[in-house]
Order: structure tokens, then sequence, then C-alpha cells
């Protein structure tokens, strides 16, 4: 076989290289797990599905290649939060550690349907809940662009494996920035849709009102080529949204002339220069390719209560669903004399610190006691937030803000606490969140590298504008010109 650094190639041309034979969906198999196993140490992998796969393309080698169907033997990695019948499913937590289920996510399902390869399950901050990559029952997760910085989360394995050139994309799930932000810590694409345009039938919740389900890559357009396959109508979910739009790859443009994008100003922020003259050159892009840009500032009181409305809502809605993992009707069991105690032996030895900690807080802000002043209030404040973006959507076509404002930091930093950042600079690193209090699609895409590390520009549109999104990310990308070393590297 001809050598092939499959990592460098888009979807398209993965699939141009199966149509012709060049390549056959064996031999790309093989590639990517002897990759997979070259980035071992990244811990990326809750469960390899080596046998599966290589099952799955023996059965597909009967069948005609199906040239419309670019995703046909493409591989491919799922977050270890997204059921998959008959293989175990832990969302990374020791509760889960023994969960086989016996139904399918509708989402593994339609990846089936177009014959893709799903490799592994991926390691995942427990539960969804966490931004660094550091609290899988696995253990770390690590950067493959410096392994002393942290990776992000909590779709950390997933942005590891396509951040390394491992598959062409992955699932990751967004409640408030786990797919843009580990994105933007690893220069690559990452992608939340309009809140219920994928289906979350079989994806293990943290908070249903807050959850997405989105896709990774190396390039917008295989975001679009994945988005054509998982954007189906499934009466299972009961949240899910009928899309205005269709045919996301076909539709795809590079252009953005005449839209109107509003960008959050960040004058008073002291940026590293190299951020800087980056952010500023994006937007000269912008204003080259005709779109009209224009800096505003968003309500600062507003932006200040973004993080503890979403810790109270999504910690809340947490403690509720999981409220059944009590090791008797579901999980891992640790016995007890009567129920309380085994519900309490299961529960204490099957949750992480993060995650018990938020159910504590989840527990406190839904009581009786206290249920008005936080629970009901963060509803109402995430209401008036809504209203706000909502209305900024309505006058521009998007908004562009920083996934974060500096690279990944230290694992070392993480742990001690050490933050850089300066009390009133706090919200920037909570933006993300908007777009999923809104249901807003947004898109993280490589900005430029500060210090060796990769940082990134994120882009929201109103609900039901995914296309714009991908359009506005596409046409940037092509501006931006960035390249991941990492997919340099030759497979020997
Ligand atoms: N980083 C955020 C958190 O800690 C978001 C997690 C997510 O989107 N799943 O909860």
């Amino acid at each position: 076989m001809k050598k092939i650094n499959y990592q460098q190639l888009s979807i398209m041309q993965l699939h141009e290289l199966l149509v012709n034979k060049t390549l056959s969906a064996e031999e790309l198999l093989n590639l990517v797990l002897s990759r997979l196993k070259k980035f071992a140490d990244l811990n990326a992998v809750a469960t390899v599905l080596e046998k599966e796969a290589t099952e799955w393309v023996q059965s597909l080698k009967a069948m005609e290649i199906e040239k419309d169907n670019p995703l046909y033997g493409i591989p491919f990695v799922m977050k270890d939060n997204i059921i998959t019948i008959g293989q175990k499913t832990t969302a990374s937590s020791n509760i889960l550690a023994n969960f086989v289920p016996h139904y399918d996510s509708t989402i593994n399902s339609l990846l089936k349907n177009v014959k893709a390869v799903n490799i592994a399950k991926t390691a995942l901050d427990e539960l969804g809940m966490g931004g660094d990559g550091l609290y899988a029952n696995t253990g770390y997760v690590y950067n493959p662009w410096n392994k002393a910085h942290i990776i992000g989360g909590s779709s950390s394995g997933s942005t590891a494996l396509v951040a390394a050139g491992v598959v062409p994309f992955a699932l990751g799930t967004d409640t408030g920035d786990s797919i843009r932000k580990p994105a933007g810590f690893n220069g690559i694409v990452g992608f939340k849709p309009t809140y219920g345009l994928i289906s979350r039938n079989g994806v293990i919740p943290y908070a249903p009102s807050l959850d997405t389900v989105g896709i990774f890559a190396n390039y917008v357009q295989d975001i679009a080529n994945v988005l054509d396959v998982l954007v189906k109508e499934d009466k299972n979910d009961f949240t899910n949204t009928k899309s205005l739009e269709s045919d996301y790859f076909k539709n795809l443009k590079e252009d953005v002339s005449n839209l109107k994008i509003a960008v959050l100003n960040y004058q008073s922020y002291q940026w590293k220069d190299e951020v800087k003259s980056a952010f500023d050159q994006a937007m000269k892009y912008l204003v080259n390719g005709k779109a009209k840009v224009e800096y505003i500032d968003f309500n600062q009181e507003l932006l200040s209560a973004l993080l503890p409305v979403y810790m109270i809502i999504s910690f809340a809605e947490a403690t509720s669903c999981h409220a059944g993992y009590d090791g008797v009707n579901f999980g891992v069991q640790k016995k007890g004399s009567n129920y309380q105690e085994t519900m309490i032996k299961s529960r204490t030895a099957g949750f992480g610190q993060v995650v018990k900690r938020r159910y504590v807080i989840g527990a406190y802000a839904l009581s009786e006691l206290h249920q008005k002043e936080l629970f009901l209030k963060a509803k109402r404040v995430r209401r008036i937030i809504v209203e706000q973006i909502n209305q900024l959507l309505a006058n521009y076509d998007a908004f562009i803000v920083m996934p974060s404002v500096s690279p990944a930091p230290t694992i070392k930093d993480v742990l001690e606490k050490n933050n850089t950042l300066k009390a009133e600079h706090q919200y920037m690193e909570d933006l993300l969140v908007l777009a999923n209090l809104n249901g807003s699609p947004s898109i993280t895409i490589p900005l430029t590298i500060v210090d060796e590390l990769p940082i990134g520009l994120n882009i929201n549109t109103a609900p039901f504008k995914d296309q714009t999104a991908l359009n506005i990310a596409n046409y940037l990308s092509k501006q931006i010109n960035f390249k991941n070393k990492l997919l340099g590297e030759d497979d020997e």
C-alpha cells in the first residue's frame, strides 16, 4: 500500500480514496488503530472497540461502497456518555463501571446506518461535569500539544484524538462549553449546534435544559458532513426540534459578504500581543470579505451572572437526573444492611469529588427552603440573559467571542487553583455558556498559537442558523489557515 498520511485528509478526501479504491476501509482502520496506539499516552480512551470495529469493517466488505455517502468506512470516536448497545458505557464514572446498555442511542444508530466505524468510547470529566480533563475515572487525559497542560473538558478524550489526528471526527456533548473550550485549547474545530437539533435519546444527561450533542473535527467541512447525518427528527427525544435547514455540506459557503457581525469589545483587556494581533487580523478578514463588523459591549452585570446561573441550574438538574444512580435500581452496588445504607455506600464509592460537590450544591438549591432564592431565581436571570442575547442576535447575524482569553493552563496551576485572571475579567472564561442558555449554535475554530499552544475563536448565531455559523467558520478558517502541527507528523 502506498504511504498515506491519512490524518491530514478531510472526510471528503478520505471518501474519494475509498471510492477509487486507493485505500480500503480495512486499511484505513488499520492506520487509525496503529495511530491510536501511538497516542495511547494521552489516556483518551474509556473503551477501545478494536474487535467490534474490525468485525464491522469486515462486514462492510461484502457491500458496494456508497459514492454519495461520505461517512462510509470513516473511523470516528464517541464520548462515553453516549450509549452504544452491547458496549460498555460508563460516562467515566465508577457508578456506571459495569453498565452495558441493551438499547442504542439514536445517534449511534444513525452513524451505523451510514457505515461509519466507531473505534473507541472516549474519556470525559465524569458524567460531563468539569472543564479540565482531570476528572475521568480512568485518570487525566493529556493535551497532545504539551502534556503539562490541561486538555480541557468535559469532552476530553474526543478532543485529544481529533487533535492528534487519530480520527477525522469525534462526537462530544456540550452543556456549558465542553466542546468549544477544549477545541480552542487544542487547535481543532468544535461545534455545538442549536439545542435539540441532534437527538439526545440515549445520551446520559448532565443538565437536560442545556445538554447538546456536537462534533469535533479538524476541518469545518467535516463538521458539515457529520451534521448531515446526525440532524434527523427523533420521536424518542421530546426536546428534539425540527431543523429549518438541511444539506449543510452542500450549502457550505466561503462567503461572509453582507453579514452583520457583532464582536465582543475586548478593549479593556490586556492581551498578549500575539493574541491581540491574531484576533484583529481575523476581524480584518471579515471586513475584507465585506462583512459589517461592529464591536459591542454586553451588559456587564449579566455577564457576571453567567457562571452562578449556569452552576445553579446545571447542578440542580444533575442532582435530580442522577438520583436514580443509587446502586439498587442502577449502577454499581456497595451492599449495606438496608436500602438507605446501600444507597449511601454506593453513591459515596461511585462518584468522584467534583460530582459529589455539585450534588451538594444542587440539592441545596432545590431544597424547599432555598429553591426560591436559588433555583427559581437562577431560572429568572437565565430568562433575562436569554432575552438580551436573542435581541443581540436579532440585530446581528453572528456574535464573536474568545473561547478563552489564554491558552490551556498547566495541570499544576489548575490543581493548585492558581488563576491568573483578575476577578473583573473572570466572566471572559465563561462566555461560551451564553449559547447553552439560549440554545444558539456555537462554533470554535483555531485562531493562533501562543507560547506554543493553540488558542481559538468562537462564533455564535441565532438558534436554527447553524448554516450561517458554519459558513462564517468556514470562511474564517480558510483565511486564518491554521496548521495543526500534530497532523504533520508522519506515521511510520
Ligand atoms: N466546564 C463546564 C462545567 O464544568 C461545562 C461542562 C459541560 O459542558 N459538560 O460544568
